[in-house]
């Protein structure tokens, strides 16, 4: 393994092959990805690869309409697929608390420039015509919306920036990150040692771990999250357009085609991944298969109110999964500076007053800077060498 990077990026999902392309394509080209399996083994692998520009948050929204642009234009650049399917999404509301909030958030969307309507049941009715929509009084569209294979997604930006010169490394884990006195870090793994400028978490459900190799407690749990797939739906078969992604917050999930069937996904039950806050450092792709579990049944049974194509006895499989959750289930994205004064890796490396800090940037609109011991913190975090991080200075909290 070579000895040295200017950036290691730990783990190999979406987050990590997102931040490996995206500082090559910068120029950033001496940066390498190690993963402890193969790309895309975490959750990457198991998400419905959903994808919307529905969101009432300038920053995030930003982050979401650059995504979809990214997604259709990737194939096109690596020659990798990713099955970009632009079905556009819904919505619903059955509520005029519901529908308020619905109109904030097309507004947001419509300030950045991007198509969002206000629809009428029976338009809704039209677009998705196995929805039943007698309980409901309209729903918001975006039809710019769509899904993807994360997978496809993942790999494809791993190509784009092996192709500019940055290095994947697969099955290798990372056992642990140690500041060395020149203020760069020592990252060691089981094929040996890098030193980096800069190391990247981008661990997904096992950033906790990897944040306590540093002395970090990421305030991060990993929950479970369930979808199902059904059978063939006759009425697939007939129609000349793809249903749009249909969501429904009072099933609390959402419905899209999935080959000749549907695929629903199900919020309603956040229960702990089994194992509590941390999976363990062995786990891999988890548990997907045709047994369906009671949580699922329970789920889709609720959906089928709302989708009669989800009935339970059509269930052809299920994805369960653990899927991360934050501080207010915002991306966090954090600096960890180390100091220059820690060099050894036995020192209690955040026992050293002012010798650490956070300082915690979110793209949705505020930052802040507190001590660890106040701090909420975040992932992916960037490391930043040769710099003793002042004491610091809260920034008021500002609110969009
Ligand atoms: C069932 C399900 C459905 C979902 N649906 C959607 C959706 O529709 N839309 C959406 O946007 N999101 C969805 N998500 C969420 C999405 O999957 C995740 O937010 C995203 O994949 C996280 O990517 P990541 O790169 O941060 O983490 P991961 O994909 O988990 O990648 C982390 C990688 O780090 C590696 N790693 C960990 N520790 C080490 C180590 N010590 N050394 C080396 N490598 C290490 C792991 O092997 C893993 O490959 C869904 C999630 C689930 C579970």
């Amino acid at each position: 393994m070579r000895s040295h990077a200017r950036v290691v990026v730990i783990g190999g999902g979406n987050m990590g092959a997102a931040v490996l392309y995206h500082l090559a394509h910068e120029g950033w080209t001496d940066c390498l990805l190690i993963e402890k399996a193969e790309l895309t083994s975490g959750a990457t692998w198991h998400a419905a690869g959903l994808v919307s520009r529905m969101i009432g948050d300038h920053a995030l929204g930003y982050c979401h309409d650059y995504a979809v642009e990214l997604y259709k234009r990737i194939e096109a650049e690596t020659g990798q697929a990713v099955s970009w399917h632009d079905c556009g999404s819904l919505r619903v509301a059955a509520s005029e608390g519901h529908r308020d909030w619905l109109m904030h958030t097309r507004d947001v969307v419509c300030g950045r420039g991007q198509e969002c309507h206000w629809l009428e049941p029976a338009e809704v009715k039209r677009l998705n015509p196995l929805y039943d929509t007698s309980a409901i009084i309209g729903a918001l569209y975006t039809p710019d919306d769509g899904h993807v294979d994360p997978s496809g997604t993942c790999q494809a930006m791993a190509k784009g920036a092996r192709r500019l010169g940055a290095q994947v490394i697969r099955r290798n884990r990372v056992l642990d990150v140690r500041p060395r006195p020149s203020g760069e870090w020592e990252v060691v793994s089981e094929a040996g040692s890098v030193v980096a400028e800069h190391v990247v978490n981008a661990g997904g459900y096992h950033a906790r771990q990897i944040g306590a190799f540093v002395g970090l407690a990421l305030p991060i749990v990993p929950l479970q999250h369930h979808y199902v797939v059904t059978d063939a739906v006759p009425e697939f078969a007939d129609m000349d357009h793809e249903i749009p992604v249909t969501r429904d917050d009072y099933f609390t999930g959402y419905v899209r085609r999935e080959q000749a069937g549907a695929l629903i996904g199900l919020y309603d039950t956040p229960t702990r991944w089994r194992g509590g806050p941390t999976v363990a450092p062995g786990s891999r792709r988890t548990n997907s298969s045709s047994r369906i579990s009671t949580a699922s049944r329970r789920g889709s049974s609720a959906a089928s109110r709302g989708i009669p194509a989800s009935r339970t006895e059509a269930l052809s499989g299920s994805s369960t999964a653990p899927s991360l959750t934050r501080p207010m289930a915002r991306p966090w994205l954090g600096r960890h500076r180390a100091s220059a004064t820690t060099g050894s890796p036995a020192a209690p490396r955040l026992a050293s007053p002012g010798g650490r800090a956070w300082e915690n940037i979110s793209r949705s609109g505020w930052s802040t800077a507190r001590p660890r011991s106040q701090c909420a913190a975040s992932t992916p975090a960037v490391s930043e060498p040769g710099r003793t991080a002042p004491t610091p200075t809260p920034v008021r909290a500002r609110t969009t």
